[in-house]
C-alpha cells in the first residue's frame, strides 16, 4: 500500500473495522520518518462470482434465476408449490458452491436438479430430463427412467 502522499510503501494498519457491505475501513499510517501521515483506505471484498461452463465450452455466470425458469417450465401445471422449487434451487445452489470453487459444467447443474426433482414430481422430472440429458434415442430414455417406472409401480 503506496503513502498517498510520499510515494513509499511502507506503512502500518493502526485501525481496522468492517463495515456493511463487506467494505473494510482500515486507517493507516505512513512509516517514513519523514512523511508519518495518516490516511483511510476503503477496501471492497470482491465476490468471485461462480462460472457455468457451457456444452460449447463458453462460461456465463452462475444465475438461478435459470433454475428457476427450467423448473417453472417443468413444473408447469403440476402440484408442485413454489416453495418446493425454491427449496430444490437452494439445495442445488447448496451442493454446487460445496464443491467448485469457481466453475462448474452446466451438465452438473442439470443433474443435481434432475436428482432432486425425482423425488418431488415424476412428471416434472419426466419433462426436465428429456431437455436436459441428451438422449440420443429413445432407449437410452426408457433405459434411464426404468428404474423409476419399476419403483412406481411397486408402490401401487
Ligand atoms: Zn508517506
Amino acid at each position: 500500500m503506496l503513502c498517498p502522499f510520499c510515494r513509499q510503501s511502507e506503512t502500518k494498519v493502526i485501525d481496522s473495522r468492517t463495515s456493511e457491505d463487506f467494505v473494510i475501513r482500515r486507517r493507516r499510517e505512513c512509516l517514513h520518518l519523514k512523511c508519518g501521515r495518516r490516511f483511510t483506505t476503503y477496501e471492497k471484498i470482491e465476490e468471485t462470482p461462480l462460472k457455468v461452463i457451457k456444452k460449447d465450452g463458453s462460461r456465463v455466470p452462475f444465475d438461478r434465476g435459470k433454475i428457476r425458469s427450467g423448473l417453472e417450465k417443468a413444473c408447469f401445471k403440476r402440484p408442485v408449490s413454489d416453495e418446493q422449487i425454491e427449496s430444490v434451487i437452494s439445495a442445488v445452489e447448496a451442493d454446487i458452491y460445496q464443491n467448485f470453487d469457481r466453475e462448474v459444467h452446466s451438465r452438473y447443474i442439470g443433474e443435481r436438479v434432475f436428482d432432486m426433482l425425482r423425488d418431488v414430481d415424476q412428471v416434472a422430472f419426466v419433462r426436465f430430463a428429456s431437455v436436459y440429458r441428451e438422449f440420443k434415442d429413445v432407449n437410452d430414455f426408457v433405459e434411464e427412467l426404468e428404474p423409476m417406472l419399476r419403483e412406481t409401480g411397486r408402490n401401487r
